[in-house]
């Protein structure tokens, strides 16, 4: 007899107003937008629709929390502690959290529960560990002088996030603002607002100082653009799509503020003829498939050796034909609905130019199911690299294999994007993997493995997948500003 697998607990939705200056506020204008379910089609609740007002109002807060407040004076110590604290009440709370980020973005529950919510309460814990660890240096200059740098918090920071990693994605954004003594306004999508919600309460429970987090849910060119342009907002730090970062970088010109951005990708996976074919097989599967395919750095486009490559597709079929679609709550489904009809629209329209640009779709290539927007994992064999399913960030789970013969070449045709997020290879043979990490152009290369991600490790892009990187000590530095000090002896 079949047995019904497991399936988590309907989380409740405790927030859906702006969190300003400590309290929960509905929006100045009082609209609010829906957020949904994008495995039933179903809202989930009603959010309030922030906009320049409510940016305005959180700006006020933040400026004052990091002028006035008990945030500026306190010891750096105290502020690690209070960072270690919120991670705790993560922790405690993980189940809610990922049944709640499943809710609201369509991932499976046991990924948010297994990857997304470990790797946020680490990095919280990675940056609190730095809050007393930033410090300037002496300097021995010219004359009878005695100079230093102070390592000073950059001031009052905007973070704008997407919707494919909510809480992970909030969490690379306020360790190191916090580790570092911002303040900081935060914008989560408006697709999965919900769970970044729920942190700042959190945040609030662990002691962290009304003003020092607000959080303003709304819309990209309201909410967003509120932050982008506000003059007493000292730094934006912005993940998304590279289009949005170009109008970003325009709108924010006129205050010069600094910006750091963690955009898009269309990452080169290689699979060398000598690699281990069912390692490969699998770390290639998991490494554009994972999380719906809407990962900045998916291996979307897999160069695979032509001697290997019929036999290494067959494996990608199989591992394909057998995932596991369903409700994103339940304990064994392995892949949810893609985040929201947009999303699904595209990624649908991807697939038909696959089929009419003349490559092979070998698996998928539907949808999957009549509710809610799913999308059947689906991978092309004999993709060129001017097709668009080779050039774009498709987002969603749409595999391109293309072949290859000539080493050299094969690095040039990786380097021909306009990105460089991520890269991988799979290979026994050291040498080889080593040249290949030198030359491709691209902020993280993984070697025999896909998507290892930790605090301490930075990311970020070469070319137009960034500015800057998160993560790591690399991540705390666009949060500081140098400041250099010269006594006369
Ligand atoms: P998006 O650029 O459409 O939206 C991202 C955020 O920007 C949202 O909060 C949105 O409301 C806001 N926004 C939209 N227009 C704005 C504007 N004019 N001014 C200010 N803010 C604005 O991207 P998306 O579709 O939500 O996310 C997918 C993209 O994010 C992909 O390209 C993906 O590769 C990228 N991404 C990158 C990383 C990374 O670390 N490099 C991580 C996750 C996602």
């Amino acid at each position: 007899m079949a047995t019904a697998s497991a399936t988590a607990a309907l989380p409740k939705i405790r927030h859906t107003e702006c969190f300003i200056g400590g309290k929960w506020l509905a929006a100045a204008s009082g609209k609010t937008f829906p957020t949904i379910n994008p495995a039933t089609e179903e809202t989930l609740a009603d959010v309030a629709e922030g906009d320049a007002a409510d940016i305005d109002l959180a700006v006020e807060a933040a400026r004052e929390a990091f002028e006035n407040g008990p945030w500026g004076r306190m010891d750096a110590r105290d502020r690690g502690r209070l960072m270690y604290r919120l991670a705790d009440l993560i922790e405690g709370e993980i189940d809610e959290l990922a049944a709640l980020e499943s809710l609201d973005n369509g991932k499976p529950y046991n990924d948010a529960r297994t990857a997304d919510i470990p790797l946020a309460v680490d990095c919280l814990r990675y940056y609190a560990g730095f809050a007393d660890k930033i410090h300037g240096s002496t300097i021995p200059i010219r004359g009878n002088y005695f100079t230093y740098t102070r390592k000073e918090p950059v001031g009052v920071v905007g973070q704008i996030i997407p919707w494919n990693f909510p809480m992970l994605m909030t969490a690379w954004k306020w360790g190191p603002a916090l580790a570092a003594g911002c303040t900081l306004i935060m914008k989560p999508a408006e697709q999965t607002p919900l769970t970044c919600l729920r942190m700042a309460q959190l945040a609030q429970d662990a002691g962290i100082p009304d003003g020092v987090i607000n959080v303003v849910p709304g819309y990209g060119p309201t909410a967003g653009g509120a932050i982008v342009k506000h003059p007493g907002i000292d730094k934006v730090a912005f993940t998304g799509e590279h289009r949005t970062a170009q109008l970003i970088m325009q709108n924010a010109s006129q205050s010069l503020k600094r910006l750091t951005f963690e955009l898009g990708g269309k990452s080169p996976n290689v699979v060398a003829a000598d690699a281990d074919l069912d390692a490969a097989a699998a770390g290639t599967h998991f490494g554009l498939f994972f999380n719906q395919g809407q990962c900045c750095c998916a291996g979307s486009r897999v160069f695979v050796d032509e001697r290997v490559h019929d036999e290494f597709v067959g494996k990608l079929k199989e591992l394909a034909a057998n995932r596991k679609l369903g409700s994103p709550l339940a304990h064994d489904t392995e892949q949810g609905p893609q985040v929201d009809e947009a999303q699904f629209n595209k990624i649908m329209s991807y697939i038909d130019q696959g089929n009419r640009e003349g490559a092979n779709c070998i698996v998928g290539g539907k949808r999957f199911g009549d509710i809610g927007y799913f999308v059947e994992p689906t991978i092309f064999e004999g993709v060129t690299d001017s097709m668009a399913i080779a050039q774009d960030e498709i987002f969603g789970p749409v595999m391109s294999v293309l072949k290859y013969k000539d080493w050299d070449e094969m690095i040039q045709r990786a380097n021909a994007t306009c990105f460089g997020l991520a890269a991988a290879i799979w290979t026994r043979d050291i040498t080889q993997a080593h040249e290949y990490a030198r030359r491709v152009r691209a902020g993280t290369v993984w070697v025999n493995c896909y998507d290892v991600f930790d605090a301490a490790a930075p990311f970020g892009g070469f070319k137009m997948s960034g500015h800057g990187r998160e993560l790591g000590e690399d991540g705390l530095r666009p949060y500081t500003e140098t400041k250099t000090v010269t006594i006369k002896l």
